[in-house]
């Protein structure tokens, strides 16, 4: 009952997951919805810290690995268990694979030590499904500057160069063929009803719904 969402900003993750979320709850069901960094007290505190857009000093991978981590430890600890004891089913806009494809993909990491790291973090965790929302980069870039024109917000990641995304959506491509029974990659770029439709029908097959 903990279905992770993925991708580039900007390729529907958060529609996506309030489409879910909806559907769920019409049911009758129980549903937490979540995100990466945040979700807890201290995580919303390393959220802003990892998207300041002008840190000072400059924040070393290394110190940024470790705060995406430190708010995943948290956020598994304080509410991922606590609500799937429960039975509730969790929603995360983000988990582990984004460590994979941002800080192994994008800055280089070795995936052996990452998955480590990840093992550690989430006590063992793993999402029963992940939906890999998948856009080409200028679409992915297109969108994101319609958003920013509308909130003026700013963010530290989205001054990495190009090859940077490319890198990263190339390992969520590699870890879609890699894991193929838990993650599903989906073009982001098609209408939001079909997508929410195509969610709709893996979760209902896979959860027996
Ligand atoms: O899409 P969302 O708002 O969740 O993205 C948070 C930011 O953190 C994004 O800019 C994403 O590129 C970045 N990120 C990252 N490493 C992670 C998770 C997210 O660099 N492990």
């Amino acid at each position: 009952r903990f279905i992770t969402f993925e991708g580039s900003e900007g390729a529907g993750k958060s529609t996506q997951i309030r489409r879910l979320e909806t559907r769920l709850l019409s049911l009758g069901e129980p549903v937490l919805t979540i995100r990466e960094p945040g979700g807890t007290p201290l995580g919303e505190r390393l959220r802003r810290l990892l998207k300041e857009s002008a840190p000072e000093p400059a924040l070393s991978p290394e110190s940024e690995l470790f705060l995406f981590l430190a708010s995943r430890a948290q956020l598994v600890r304080e509410t991922i268990r606590p609500a799937l004891a429960r039975d509730c089913w969790v929603l995360s806009d983000r988990f582990s694979d984004s460590t994979l494809a941002y800080q192994g993909g994008g800055r280089g990491f070795s995936p052996v030590l990452l998955r480590s790291l990840n093992e550690l973090a989430c006590a063992g965790l793993s999402p029963g499904m992940t939906f890999i929302l998948d856009l080409p980069l200028s679409e992915a870039a297109a969108r994101l500057a319609r958003r920013k024109r509308e909130s003026a917000q700013g963010d530290r990641i989205e001054q990495e160069p190009p090859e940077f995304f490319e890198r990263v959506r190339s390992s969520y491509h590699d870890l879609a063929r890699l894991e193929p029974d838990r993650i599903r990659l989906i073009d982001g770029g098609r209408p939001e009803d079909e997508v929410a439709e195509g969610i709709w029908e893996a979760v209902s097959h896979v959860f027996g719904l």
